[in-house]
């Protein structure tokens, strides 16, 4: 056995590093942090080539004296906590006092500080955590910390930065989350000499959001707010037309710090169940207020995690509070207006309701719960029981969707929808909206692709409007699905198998679904660590990485919430992601020879028999909905 002996700080700090600092959005996230604990106003980022070539940051914070500047990049030292108590009473977004320790240990620092009592700056420069003796530099009072090469001397932490442009987002997402928690402080953000975002303080949070996520998404926010014992919790949840892939845009905030919790994230999920499709996330912007005693900041290297005296109760409070507030909440009013106002001259009495799904699953046979309104099956005329029909497929019951009103003026799309939902929550799709009205080919080929988004064609009964992407991956949907029942799929071997490095939590989630996701045709084996080998995936995916395919499979089987999902819900869920990601998108220019071959396969997704999925892909404007708003009747 050797000798054991203490390590010398210097590895110390590099093995802290390892921890704290992983990429250059770890070094921008500190050192923000530290600008806002240092009081500024105004926190200015700058940064060359995603943070490989610069990172700076200027604040007019309170200023590190010089006498003090030493102190600031040793290790476990900080001005925040004094003694063991004060770690259960943090108001600070720092504490350990590491951050600047472990950053000068990999990278060319340079610190310049002035506090307001002295009246010039003094400099520090580190390299690879040799300091340099201290200078008198000119400066405003505040603090600008300028690091270059970072990870110079750590190769593999180097060599395993991504693209400047991938680096740059995860900078972004740094600078988004400390800049969401403090709206008083004016942030700006710029890269390669660009202005990504200039924040001015926001007298409203509200402000702060519409800068930083869009005005569009803003308009949709709905006000949630409660008060339980000591827990505060205050934000915005977004009208549920607005909806994510994943749960990336859920901001929670707590006492100002941005966190993840899974388990509030949860609550989120329950409290939008049922008006959200399969596969989609809430948005909310949350911040939750309580006092410092009642929560561990301390047991996450970056806290991102946190520990709750009370976890149920912040649980059952914000599913509470966003479950009363729907209820009350008129939603209707903000989707489909235009629907709605065509149906004030309509004769329909029913609104159609959406495509809402509850529970599917790829084997079907989900439960059925279609509205019944007497006499809406009548009429042996609806068109699209009539294409069912010239297909050979009577033996099959009609599409819940494909329904008629008795007097075949219209068609509306019907589908399940849970019944724990009032309706007054349930946007209308509008009139109209439906599966039917296929065109013919000739019609097919007069379509017209409209902000290369929509496809417009006219079908026997009037006029039909097609989103594109929604249409296409339903069809690749039924087309994957059959399938992989049939157990069909076209894998592409690769020649080499790739590994790809995850977080252990997605490691395990992957390989726990390893037999679920090969139906799917992506063969992945454990390699050891964190670490899994790709060897196979869909040729349908052909145009992706077969690491970026992976990465997409481990989130969602890793946000899908607390408890792990049913096995057939995987996959359901990940063919609904491979559908997604491999059609056509919103914004994708299609030649006419396209756009026959979309419509000539849309009867794919017609004669399904089973429960529709996911969004509606049509909407069909009747002759007699036309003639009538156009008062020609
Ligand atoms: P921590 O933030 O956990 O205290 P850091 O290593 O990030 O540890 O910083 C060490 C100390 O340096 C801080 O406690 C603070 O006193 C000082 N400091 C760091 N950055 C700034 C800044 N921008 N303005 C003023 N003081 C700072
Ligand atoms: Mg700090």
């Amino acid at each position: 056995m050797t000798k054991i002996q203490l390590l010398p700080t210097s590895v110390i700090n590099k093995i802290a590093a390892g921890e704290v600092i992983e990429r250059p959005a770890s070094v921008v996230k500190e050192l923000i942090e530290n600008s806002v604990d240092a009081g500024s106003a105004r926190i200015d980022v700058s940064i060359q080539q995603g943070g490989s070539e610069l990172i700076r940051i200027t604040d007019d914070g309170c200023g590190i004296s010089a006498d003090q500047l030493p102190l600031a990049v040793a290790s476990h030292a900080t001005s925040k906590i004094a003694n063991a108590d004060d770690l259960f009473q943090v108001a600070t977004l720092g504490f350990r006092g590491e951050a600047l320790a472990s950053i000068s240990e990999v990278s060319h620092l340079r610190i310049r500080s002035r506090t307001e009592a002295s009246s010039c700056g003094s400099e520090l420069d580190i390299r690879g955590g040799e300091q340099s003796d201290i200078a008198p530099c000119p400066s405003s009072p505040g603090t600008s910390i300028e690091l270059r090469n970072l990870f110079f001397n750590t190769p593999v932490r180097r060599k395993f930065l991504r693209t400047t442009q991938t680096e740059m987002g995860h900078i972004s997402e740094a600078f988004t989350r400390v800049a969401l928690g403090h709206e008083q402080i004016h942030f700006t953000l710029q890269h390669n000499d660009r202005v990504i975002y200039d924040l001015p303080p926001a007298e409203r949070w509200h402000d702060r959001l519409a800068t930083l996520f869009g005005r569009e998404l803003a308009e949709d926010l709905l006000w949630v707010e409660s008060q339980e014992g000591g827990v505060e919790l205050a934000g915005y949840v977004a009208d549920p037309k607005h909806s994510r892939s994943n749960n990336r845009m859920q901001y929670m905030l707590l006492n100002c710090r941005y966190i993840r919790d899974r388990s509030l994230s949860h609550a989120l999920s329950e409290a939008y169940r049922g008006l959200l499709l399969t596969g989609r996330f809430p948005i909310a912007f949350l911040k939750l207020s309580m006092p410092p005693e009642t929560i561990d900041v301390n047991v996450h290297p970056t806290k991102l995690e946190v520990r709750f005296q009370d976890g149920g109760a912040v649980y059952r409070q914000l599913l509470g509070t966003l479950r009363t507030r729907f209820l009350t909440a008129d939603l209707t009013k903000h989707v489909g207006n235009s629907a709605e106002s065509m149906s004030q001259n309509a004769s329909l009495s029913t609104p159609a309701a959406p495509n809402y799904n509850v529970s599917n699953n790829v084997f079907g046979l989900s439960a059925r719960s279609t509205i019944s309104t007497p006499n809406r099956l009548a009429g042996s005329t609806v068109p699209g029981v009539a294409v069912a029909r010239q297909q050979g497929q009577l033996d099959l019951p009609p599409a819940p969707h494909a329904t008629t009103s008795s007097d075949n003026e219209s068609v509306a799309a019907v589908g399940p929808f849970p019944a724990m939902i009032p309706p007054a929550t349930i946007p209308p799709e509008g009139l109209g909206a439906g599966y039917v009205g296929q065109p013919t080919q000739e019609q097919g080929d007069q379509a017209m692709q409209l902000h290369n988004r929509y496809l417009i064609t006219e079908c026997n009964e009037g006029v039909v409007v097609i989103d594109q992407h929604a249409l296409h991956e339903r069809i690749l949907y039924e087309e994957l699905r059959e399938k992989v029942l049939a157990e069909e799929i076209e894998v592409q071997r690769l020649l080499v198998p790739e590994p790809i490095q995850l977080s252990a939590e997605e490691a395990a989630a992957v390989l726990d679904a390893k037999e679920t996701v090969a139906k799917l045709g992506i063969e992945i084996e454990p390699f050891g660590g964190n670490t899994v080998v790709i060897s196979a995936y869909p040729a349908m995916l052909a145009n992706f990485r077969p690491d970026e395919v992976v990465r997409q499979v481990a989130s969602r089987l890793t946000d899908a919430g607390e408890k792990s999902p049913e096995r057939r819900d995987i996959l359901d869920d990940l063919l609904h992601m491979i559908s997604c990601k491999a059609a056509i998108k919103a914004g994708d220019h299609l030649t006419r020879v396209e756009m026959r071959a979309l419509l000539s396969r849309r009867h794919l997704v017609q004669d399904s028999h089973h429960c529709p999925h996911g969004r509606p892909t049509t909407l069909v404007f009747t002759n007699e909905q036309l003639d009538r708003h156009f008062q020609r009747t």
